[in-house]
């Protein structure tokens, strides 16, 4: 396996690929296929067939027939064999990180750390399988009144393509260990590294249990919409979570839902200001500017605007752009033409309304790469609250400035959006830390830290950021998981009411 080229066909991804349905490869129904391009050069990279919803219907009907089982299979078994998948999957690391840097375009060190937490999710939850416990309410010589839990049935997984491996594992190792099967439909950009995985995962769970129908619109909404799929979760944009749950709505089917962010990082003047910077400047940017925790917002203090614009601004200037396969890279393109254009248009909408591009990195000046996806990573300046560029997500390279003069004022401009994802806030002081955190509308608040939650911490939003929590125990778990009362009355003559 050469690392070498960032363009050409690669057989590490260029094979066939079909649709993955009771443990192996198919094509469509309608035989159609979808072509998945290196958003570095725009060339093809391969062919994976594209799901319709008929196709849904019939991996539907295998997941069904799969839960019978596996509702039944021992917990501690569920368990065993989720931590193996965990395993095959950190085995093939190499492998699954090429694949994820190809047909997503990001630095190969993060794609690996992105396979890395997708194999920690396996056995994080494989940990967890026999450990929801129900409850015994009384148990007396004269009735018993106890609470278990058991899995919905079949869940329906809708993931996007920023974190193909890790999206992949987040819902489906929880949605196992609770004793659901799965059907999961990956972005139509980037659906081989979870075909890949899947495939990985059918050598040791049974055939069935898995199944992954790559497309786009046809086979999303027919899984959303589906009548036999017990439970839905949704990774994506607000505005399609409201038409996955108004679609789910119409059989009563429970959503989860991982939506998007606008986020705050906030510089308060006691903060220290050079791994403040630091740290703001890799959380921003982090994934060629795709990852729905990335701050777009950067609130600095008055006192100390100039300085940490300026250590910003230096940073930002600096990064090299190009393929996910260079090691020197650190933002790739963005990961399809669709992403750059809709970063290139807001760069626009924010001139207009009066922004400053104050600061951009160089495009790659690689000839190989000039059919690439690539976008200049951007800092915006004379940014107010109310502009479109610092209330609607981009979900590109960029960050928006804006300065504030007390505490009272940041937390109004950090909640003063319709999502709550994320916040990170950068102090010395405990107090203040303590204060703005619990006052800062959002699920995940990073203090002198970046604004995402690691692995057994809840991870969701509020507001319109979504519904539910994912890779914890406590929340995630219980998700999936629907809670049966049984009364036994032991006495002879029985209740009567
Ligand atoms: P998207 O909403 O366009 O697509 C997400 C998935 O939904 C894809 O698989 C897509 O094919 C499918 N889809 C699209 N329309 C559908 C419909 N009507 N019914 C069913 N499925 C449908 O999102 P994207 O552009 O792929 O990803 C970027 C968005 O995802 C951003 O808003 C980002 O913030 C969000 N995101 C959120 C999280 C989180 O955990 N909160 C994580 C990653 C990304």
């Amino acid at each position: 396996m050469g690392l070498e080229s960032s363009t050409g066909s690669d057989a590490t991804i260029d094979r066939e690929w079909g649709l993955f349905v009771d443990g192996e490869f198919r094509p469509a129904s309608d035989g159609a296929l979808l072509e998945v391009r290196n958003p570095a050069t725009g060339d093809r990279l391969t062919e994976v067939a594209a799901g319709t919803a008929e196709d849904v219907d019939a991996a539907v009907e295998t997941a069904r027939d799969a839960f019978k089982e596996w509702k039944w299979t021992d917990p501690e078994r569920r368990g065993d064999l989720l931590r193996e998948v965990g395993d095959v999957i950190e085995a093939h690391e190499d492998e699954l990180t090429r694949i994820e840097s190809l047909e997503n375009g990001k630095p190969m060190w993060q794609a690996r750390r992105d396979v890395e937490l997708a194999a920690r999710r396996f056995r994080y939850f494989a940990g967890a399988a026999d450990k929801l416990y129900g409850s015994a309410v009384s148990h007396t010589p004269e009735e018993v009144r106890t609470m278990v839990y058991e899995p919905y049935g079949v869940a329906g997984l809708i993931i996007p393509w920023n974190w193909p491996a890790m999206h992949t594992g987040d819902f489906m190792s929880v949605a196992l260990a609770a004793g659901n099967s799965v059907v999961l439909k990956p972005s139509p950009s980037t659906p081989v590294t979870s075909l890949r995985m899947a495939e990985l995962a059918d050598e040791i769970l049974p055939d069935g249990l898995i199944n992954v129908i790559p497309g786009g619109v046809e086979p999303g909404s027919a899984l959303s919409s589906h009548e036999n799929v017990d439970i839905v979760a949704f990774t994506g944009s607000d505005a399609n979570g409201v038409k996955v749950l108004e679609s789910a709505a119409q059989n009563i089917t429970p959503v989860m839902a991982e939506l998007g962010g606008k986020n705050p990082t906030i510089v308060f003047p006691d903060a220290d200001l050079e791994t403040a910077a630091q740290t703001a400047v890799s959380n921003s940017f982090f994934n060629s500017g795709q990852a729905c925790t990335n701050p777009e917002r950067l609130l600095i203090h008055e006192d100390v605007y100039d300085e940490f614009l300026e250590r910003v601004s230096a940073q930002v200037a600096d990064f090299v752009l190009g393929s996910g396969l260079d090691d020197e890279t650190q933002i790739g393109p963005q990961a399809t033409p669709q992403q750059a254009q809709k970063f290139a248009e807001y760069l626009d909408i924010a001139v207009d309304e009066g922004a400053t591009i104050h600061t951009q990195a160089s495009l790659p000046d690689d000839p190989e790469l000039e059919g690439g996806n690539f976008v200049r990573p951007t800092v915006l300046t004379d940014v107010d609250p109310e502009m479109r560029i610092a209330q609607e997500e981009v979900f590109g390279p960029l960050v928006g400035v804006m300065s504030f003069a007390d505490e009272a004022e940041a937390i109004e401009i950090a909640n003063g959006v319709k999502y709550g994802l994320s916040a990170a806030i950068y102090t010395q002081d405990l107090e203040r830390a303590h204060r703005v955190a619990s006052r800062i509308e959002a699920g995940i608040i990073g203090v002198n830290h970046p604004s995402f939650a690691l692995q057994g911490l809840p991870f969701g939003g509020y507001k319109r950021s979504g519904i539910g929590r994912k890779n914890d125990f406590e929340e995630a778990m219980h998700d999936f998981v629907q809670s049966k009362s049984i009364e036994i009355d032991l006495t002879e003559g029985g209740m009567s009411l």
